[in-house]
């Protein structure tokens, strides 16, 4: 489970010398080395700099959303779709992540339908066709959510309003998959590294960047693959490349 394989991955790091810290970074400080990490008021100081602080799903905003994490909601479908066999289940959104997540799931979903705010979608249409064309996949446009029912603290079903009637709607499932984008974590570093116009940071080469003895790795960087295992090997890229790095500048 990713749980475990987290802890063990924290305890084999801690027996080579890694320390923990926890914080949320605020600013950064990369015009000169040491480079300058501030953390609310910790301030921290590195020859290098690995930014692996990855991409957060976005949610609907709904009251009970989060706290339904686990327990009917998901934004991961490749993590949480074989927990839903044989179930009917949701999945928001009008782009590819939704498109692909709803064929994905019909796999194992008996029903998915596919709820989207607009009748016009932003997903490619080869995305689109390839979802229509699945029987499971039932398209529920426009509806906005606007409730998630679960009583009993369990997803049960979802209310939808539809925009333009402004009638109201239930539908009964066990579970609901939010696609509607990721926001990369790189607010610290507007204006300091090369991003795109969504945030994610554009690295120059492999893990390189345009400053010299900073790296990137992981989702905040790539909003294409997002697993696990491609995550951890880039981040393998950016070990080896701030190694090398440090040690080309006499930093054991
Ligand atoms: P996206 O293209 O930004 O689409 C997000 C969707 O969520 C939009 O339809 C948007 O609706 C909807 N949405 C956003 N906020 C919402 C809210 N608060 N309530 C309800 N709906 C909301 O994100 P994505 O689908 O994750 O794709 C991200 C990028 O990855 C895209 O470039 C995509 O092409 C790419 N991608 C490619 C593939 C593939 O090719 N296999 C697979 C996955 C992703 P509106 O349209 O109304 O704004």
């Amino acid at each position: 489970m990713g749980p475990e394989l987290i802890e063990n991955m924290r305890k084999q790091a801690q027996k080579f010398g890694t320390e923990f810290k926890a914080g949320v970074i605020t600013e950064v400080d990369l015009t000169e080395r040491p480079f300058k990490i501030i953390a609310g008021k910790d301030a921290y100081e590195a020859q290098a700099l690995i930014v692996a602080a990855g991409a957060s799903a976005r949610l609907l905003g709904l009251p009970n959303e989060r706290e339904l994490i686990g327990h009917g909601v998901s934004t991961c479908a490749t993590c949480d779709g074989y927990f839903f066999r044989g179930k009917p289940i949701a999945v928001v959104g009008g782009g590819d992540s939704a498109m692909e997540e709803a064929n994905f799931l019909s796999r194992y979903a008996s029903r998915v339908y596919l709820i989207h705010r607009r009748s016009e979608f932003r997903a490619s249409k080869i995305m689109i066709d390839r979802a229509r064309a699945n029987e499971k996949v039932e398209f529920v446009t426009p509806a906005i959510v606007e409730d998630i029912l679960a009583p009993n603290g369990l997803v049960e079903g979802v209310r939808l309003r539809n925009p333009d009637s402004s009638e109201h709607r239930e539908i009964a499932l066990d579970g609901v998959f939010v696609a509607i984008g990721h926001d990369p974590n790189t607010t610290a570093y507007k204006g300091k590294l090369d991003m795109d116009a969504n945030g994610y940071l554009i690295p120059t080469h492999g893990s390189l960047t345009r400053i010299p003895g900073v790296f990137v790795a992981g989702d905040v960087q790539d909003h294409r693959y997002r697993q696990a295992v491609t995550a951890a090997g880039s981040g393998c890229m950016a070990a080896l490349d701030a190694e090398k790095f440090l040690e080309e500048h006499n930093h054991q």
